[in-house]
């Protein structure tokens, strides 16, 4: 006989098969089940106990299951595990029910959809977007952060390297595609981006998201932001009230920085771990406010390239600056602001409570006066932000009236809405009060009646209102007036006809006040709900309140200077510093440099000994970039810049000196991105480029690449380089510079000065870096003098760029060269085997093809053998 799964297990199985991608959370009684594979999966994440039911056929099921009232933290903890949890619930009253109880699954909780808890962190956004593929030419991506409801969506004219740059910009968490979709490109996303993949077929539309798709004028835009609305719609099956009207952006408005340089610079990321911690975010965060910090990575990911746009944030900061004491002021205000865009979020989303309108009326309280005193700035941009910021006074008049102070978190309780706010629920509370004070005055009553002073009143769960008497004075009580309910050890308790009467009205009046107060909370939450645009639109001025402030408080304490941005190839930087290695070491500590490049230098190429600071002078010039970009102030006495569309970079990894050839790879296809996509505007930073491979390679690769841009792009370019010849093609491109970083020898010690100056380094410093290493004083002296050798060998011929015919002829020198001891009469009997191993290998050395560092390793390497 051919066994069939029971009802309920049929139910759960026809559910699941709609949600294959998600832990299906089925609701049973008070816990959430979860069966089959999602049990064996589950309890493994969850670490939780695995058991395991009938369900009407021969093999058990694997079941386990959370509690319903502590099922957040378990939900969670999947999400950020990057699952999707659907989450089933019993939409009947079992007692109804004929058969098994309906269930639903209410809402797909996923990666991108999730509204609060550890998820979501409150400076950061939780972006979910969608891509519409048209052919791989063009795309539509649309995004939208659910618990701010801020939407956008833009066309993406190119390759898909464009697509993955700008899905990692965005930073979504998840990406919601065509079922179709090629797999090479979601596979790439979810590399790229560390994202979730989500499927959605359907992209046309919807009469109820009209208002906010009205702009979209191109298919591109209609189908991405249709398919992600069709997503959230699908997932959440809620009200989606607060949604914005989706803003049209173009990705050519901003300054581009692919994902690699991005993370290069540490503009958000840092290079290793998550710790913000040395980033260009950590440094420049001095908001106030949740909204704040989130528009500011918001900035800080997308720098302006409109001279305008850039020049009134830059004003803004400067009037910040300029009102010290209002900016004091404005900063403790600011504090008392919560989360408006996320508690209007909430509110759309029906999850808000009593809590969140108290935080709201309170954030909205503090308006009016930074309204004054941004007001009081007297200017006609700050006019602009006072004029937008809406108190909402009507809002505000509406929850002062209505709201209790300290309401709990439960909107289902009570204690919710205040006195004098509705007559009905007044009165009710009246009738409970009144019963309550008539009760109190019954326990008076009835001692004297009795004559019994210990005799209580008192109040249970199971028995209501009842009057207790010590065992011994029961004798006391008038017979047939009072009814025993219950007896315990040394006392008896009684009810009686009046007293259940008055208990009956004072539940009743307390039923029916609790059932008011939660019509009455859930018809604020509908009247908040108007203000959700209003309240948004306040949202955003505050928060780009808060970062002027930011940036003026930066500004300020780090003695930045207000750029001047222009549009010719001019770039001046007096003073200039790495804005977080200045601030993680000190500015006493810090050696600034200036930089100046024109017409004429449009190109630097940086030599100087390792350690000396080359790294980090290219990278403050990028990172100067940026934040001028931004509007903030930056760090130098004195800056003028151009606007550039564009930074590359190629910043070997942590300078390892064992790079093999999948790091030159990279290292190549990096230059190939630059190449390609670099212009005139655009700023490049090389920085020891061709280091991964042979010297030979790597040279000729770097001087190809160098004449490249000289000739073709034009762009500003730092390119440090540990090839020395190198510094002979100042002679040949005219628009190339040497400059070096400097360091000199004390008593035979290097000493970095890191101060960057004119003219290539005359000297490669290795040996030096390897004292300061502490490496054996011999192997030092050996060092020194076989450099001296190969110097004397290569001074008799001119340095020259043409690489290939002078580094053979002085390898035939340095091989014939007597000085060479090693090689002069090797005394046999003194010699083992052994050594004349490592001999052998010495003489196969070609020095010229190693730097000082890769010289040392072979001497150390060289050293351990002979030492075994
Ligand atoms: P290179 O790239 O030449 O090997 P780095 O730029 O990596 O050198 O700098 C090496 C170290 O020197 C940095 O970690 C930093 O601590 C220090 N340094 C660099 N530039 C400066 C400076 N201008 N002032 C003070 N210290 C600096
Ligand atoms: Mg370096």
């Amino acid at each position: 006989m051919v066994q069939q799964h029971t009802p309920m297990i049929q139910q759960y199985l026809k559910i699941k098969a709609e949600y294959q991608d998600a832990f299906l959370f089925f609701r049973l009684g008070d816990f959430y089940e979860l069966f089959f594979e999602d049990a064996v999966k589950a309890s493994q994440e969850l670490e939780i106990t695995l058991t395991s039911r009938d369900g009407g056929t021969r093999e058990r099921i694997p079941m386990c299951g959370v509690p319903h009232h502590s099922a957040s933290g378990y939900i969670e903890n999947l999400i950020q595990k990057g699952y999707k949890v659907a989450i089933c619930e019993q939409t009947e009253d079992p007692k109804h029910a004929k058969g098994v109880v309906k269930r639903e699954v209410v809402q797909l909780i996923t990666p991108g959809t999730v509204m609060d808890g550890k998820g979501i962190s409150a400076k950061e956004n939780n972006y979910i977007a969608a891509i519409a593929n048209f052919s791989g030419q063009t795309f539509g991506v649309a995004y939208t952060d659910l618990s701010t409801g801020e939407n956008r969506v833009t066309v993406l004219d190119g390759s898909e390297d464009l697509l993955l740059d700008e899905l990692a910009t965005i930073g979504a968490k998840e990406v919601v595609a065509c079922p179709n979709e090629d797999e090479d490109l979601l596979r790439k996303i979810k590399e790229r981006c560390q994202a979730v993949i989500s499927y959605e077929e359907s992209s046309h539309t919807q009469d109820e998201f009209q208002p906010i798709l009205q702009k979209l004028n191109t298919a591109e835009l209609q189908e991405s932001a249709q398919r992600l609305l069709h997503y959230l719609k699908k997932t959440q099956k809620r009200s989606l009230d607060h949604l914005q009207p989706f803003a049209i952006y173009e990705n050519n408005q901003h300054m581009k920085i692919d994902f690699y340089s991005k993370r290069n610079l540490e503009i958000t990321e840092p290079i290793r771990g998550k710790d913000k911690k040395g980033t260009l975010l950590w440094l420049l965060d001095e908001t106030s406010t949740a909204m704040g910090g989130r528009l500011l990575r918001q900035w800080i990911d997308r720098p302006l390239i409109s001279k305008n746009m850039i020049e009134k944030r830059l004003l803004l900061v400067e009037l910040f600056i300029e009102h010290y004491f209002e900016r004091l002021d404005l900063q403790e205000l600011l504090k008392s602001v919560y989360d408006l865009e996320r508690l209007a979020g909430r509110v759309a989303f029906g999850n808000a409570n009593a809590r969140d309108f108290i935080q709201l009326k309170k954030s909205l309280m503090q308006i009016p006066a930074i309204r004054s005193l941004i007001e009081g700035m007297e200017n006609e941009e700050t006019d602009k932000l006072a004029q937008a910021l809406d108190p909402c006074e009507e809002l505000t008049d509406l929850l002062e009236r209505a709201v209790a102070e300290n309401p709990p978190i439960s909107v289902k309780e009570g204690g919710i809405i205040k006195d004098d706010y509705h007559t009905e629920l007044d009165q009710y509370r009246d009738a409970s009060r009144n019963g309550k004070s008539w009760i109190a005055a019954l326990e008076k009553e009835e001692r004297e009646k009795t004559g019994i002073r210990s005799l209580k009143v008192g109040y249970n769960r199971v028995f209501g209102y009842y009057i207790e008497v010590t065992r011994a004075n029961v004798k006391l009580l008038e017979e047939g007036r009072y009814e025993r309910k219950q007896t315990l050890t040394n006392a008896e308790r009684f009810i009686t006809p009046e007293l259940k009467e008055k208990e009956a009205l004072i539940l009743q009046a307390d039923e029916r006040s609790i059932e008011l107060e939660y019509d009455l909370f859930l018809d604020l939450r509908n009247q908040v709900k108007e203000f959700i645009p209003r309240l948004q639109q306040t949202a955003k001025i505050i928060s780009e309140i808060d970062i002027y402030q930011s940036f003026a408080t930066v500004s300020e304490t780090r003695y930045y200077v207000k750029p001047e941005l222009h549009f010719n190839r001019e770039l001046t930087l007096e003073n200039g510093r790495h804005p977080v290695v200045e601030k993680v070491m000190g500015s006493q500590e810090y050696v600034p440099n200036d930089c100046m490049m024109d017409e004429e230098k449009e190109m630097l190429l940086i030599t100087g000994p390792n350690m000396s600071g080359k790294s980090t002078y290219m990278r403050q010039i990028a990172l100067t970039a940026v934040m001028a970009q931004i509007g903030c102030f930056v760090p130098a006495s004195k800056a003028k810049l151009p606007i550039f569309d564009q930074i590359f970079t190629r910043i070997g990894a942590a300078d390892d000196l064992i790079s093999g050839q999948s790091t030159f790879m990279v290292e190549m296809l990096e230059a190939k991105n630059a190449i390609t996509h670099a212009t005139k505007n655009s700023l490049i930073l090389f920085d020891e480029i061709g280091r991964g491979t042979s010297t030979y390679d790597g040279m000729a690769l770097a001087q190809a690449i160098i004449e490249h841009i000289h000739d073709q792009i034009g762009a500003k370019t730092l390119f440090s380089t540990h090839y020395h010849e190198l510094t002979e093609l100042d002679k040949q491109l005219f628009h190339l510079n040497n400059v070096h970083v400097s360091a000199v020898e004390q008593q035979g010690k290097l000493v970095f000065l890191h101060k960057v100056k004119d003219g290539p380094a005359d000297k490669s410093y290795g040996i030096h870096v390897a004292e300061l290493a502490d490496l054996p004083q011999s192997l030092i002296q050996r060092a020194e003098e076989i450099l001296g050798e190969l110097e004397q060998a290569n001074g008799k011929q001119k340095p020259s760029v043409s690489v290939k015919a002078a580094a053979k002829e002085s390898a035939v020198i340095s091989r014939s060269n007597e000085q060479l001891a090693f090689f002069s009469e090797p005394k046999e009997s003194a010699v083992d085997k052994h050594e004349k191993k490592v001999l052998k290998e010495i003489e196969d050395l070609n020095l010229l093809e190693m730097n000082p560092l890769q010289a040392l390793n072979v001497l150390f390497s060289l050293q351990k053998k002979l030492r075994n």
